[in-house]
């Protein structure tokens, strides 16, 4: 992902925490009296998450609830819970172009890992038998998930970070801040706006530039501002891209025209998920998705360099790369 704070013009000196977590540069700026106490405990916040929800760590509750697929249902704490039952919902609601089961084909895939590789189209094909959000059984009353087939395994890598920087906003509220960037890779939040009471310029980035090279900015306050595009992790074999947003459908990195999408929202979950699915939805779905759900605002990027923004942004987005061409919904 890839959102960065453009400026932050302030005479008072934020607490300022770059570490590495959840896979992902995690950068937190928090002003105000009781900004040291609050990173910290905001910090301590992310660990305890992903703890619970990486697919890396043998110990947490996904590799738990994965390891007993096919065979019994795993006892979740509330956080794990919460995020895999919005992540059956937005399967649903996106009827499978997001789908939290997808874990099978990201391994074979392995991208971003030493083992990253194009497979053959017969492995593909097997292990995409294995994606269905539909075979994932929630039990609310006992807190409990089981995966129906041996081998079907969940990942919350297209969520996760969303929760998590909901998770830490409301941390840092009930620590007294109300002015904070909170930037989990590239998926940010806002809180509140800038000290000086102005809002917050978020740098929406060059999807076909190197990082940290925007086409336009954002001015928000209090929203989360997640991106998705085909430049986050990715290998090139024969000139040719193989990125890690997948669609469900064929097993592939999808690929419909869309390189990348920006979703302005109140909670960071929603940015986070919403990315993802439009990502694969395409454009026409993704608006229609996006123009759906009210308070949520889309910036779509296509391969041949139009910007397609809602309406609610017509304002606050600033496009100021000239090579792409606006185009307002
Ligand atoms: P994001 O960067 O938020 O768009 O999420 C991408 C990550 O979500 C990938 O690295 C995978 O872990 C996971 N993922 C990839 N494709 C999908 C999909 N179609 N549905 C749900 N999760 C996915
Ligand atoms: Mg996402």
């Amino acid at each position: 992902m890839s959102t960065f704070l453009i400026s932050c013009k302030s005479n008072i000196k934020p607490v300022e925490k770059d570490t590495y977590l959840m896979g992902t540069i995690v950068q937190l700026k928090v002003y105000g009296g009781n900004a040291e106490k609050a990173t910290q405990k905001a910090l301590e916040r992310i660990g305890d998450i992903e703890n619970k929800m990486s697919v890396n760590m043998e110990t947490s509750e996904i590799t738990k609830l994965n390891d007993k697929a096919g065979k019994s249902g795993q006892k979740l704490s509330r956080d794990t819970y919460f995020v895999i039952d919005e992540a059956v919902k937005y399967s649903k609601l996106t009827e499978g172009a997001f789908d939290l089961s997808i874990e099978p084909i990201v391994k074979l895939w392995g991208i971003g890992t030493d083992k990253e590789r194009v497979p053959s189209k017969n492995e593909i094909e097997e292990k995409l038998k294995l994606v269905n959000y539909k075979d994932i059984i929630l039990d609310s009353k006992n807190s409990t998930v089981k995966l129906k087939r041996t081998g079907q395994a969940i990942d919350l890598g297209g969520i996760a970070k969303g929760y998590t920087a909901d998770e830490v906003k409301k941390v840092l509220i009930n620590n007294k801040i109300s002015s904070a960037l909170i930037n989990l890779g590239g998926n940010v939040y806002a809180v509140g706006s800038k000290s000086d009471g102005t809002s917050w310029s978020i740098g929406v980035q060059n999807p076909l530039d190197t990082r940290g090279k925007y086409l336009g900015n954002l001015r928000v306050t209090d929203k989360s501002v997640v991106t998705s595009g085909n430049y986050e992790r990715y290998f090139i074999v024969d000139g040719k891209r193989y990125h890690h947003i997948f669609d469900p459908k064929d097993g592939y990195p999808s690929e419909n025209g869309i390189i990348s999408t920006t979703i302005v929202s109140d909670k960071s979950i929603d940015g986070d998920v919403l990315s993802t699915s439009t990502y694969v939805l395409g454009l026409t779905k993704g608006l229609k998705l996006v123009e759906s759900i009210k308070g949520v605002e889309a910036i779509f990027i296509t391969s041949d360099k139009k910007v397609y923004v809602t309406s609610g942004l017509k304002d606050s987005f600033n496009l100021t790369d000239k090579e792409f061409i606006y185009e307002k919904r």
